[in-house]
C-alpha cells in the first residue's frame, strides 16, 4: 500500500519537470509517486517508458549536436 499513490489518485499528480529534452519535449516526474512522463511527438504527455526513454536520448544529443553544430557555422560565416 503507498499512501502517496492514493493521493495521486485523488488530487491529481504532481508532476514538475525533470528534464529538458529539446524545446518542444520535457521529462516530467511526479514529486508523490515518482511517475514519469514525457512531452511526446503530438506534444501531448504520454508516459515516459524505456523507449520513449531511449527515444529521448536519442533526441536530445541530436538537438544539442545541432545546436552546436550551428553555432560553429555561424561562427566562421563571413561577417554580414
Ligand atoms: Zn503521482
Amino acid at each position: 500500500m503507498t499512501p502517496t499513490k492514493l493521493i495521486c489518485d485523488l488530487f491529481g499528480h504532481n508532476y514538475r519537470v525533470t528534464k529538458k529534452v529539446t524545446n518542444h519535449v520535457s521529462e516530467y516526474t511526479c514529486k508523490c509517486c515518482k511517475k514519469q512522463l514525457t512531452t511526446n511527438s503530438n506534444g501531448t504527455l504520454t508516459e515516459l517508458t524505456p523507449k520513449r526513454q531511449e527515444i529521448n536520448y536519442a533526441l536530445e544529443r541530436l538537438y544539442n549536436g545541432r545546436m552546436m553544430r550551428s553555432q560553429r557555422k555561424s561562427n566562421n560565416s563571413p561577417a554580414y
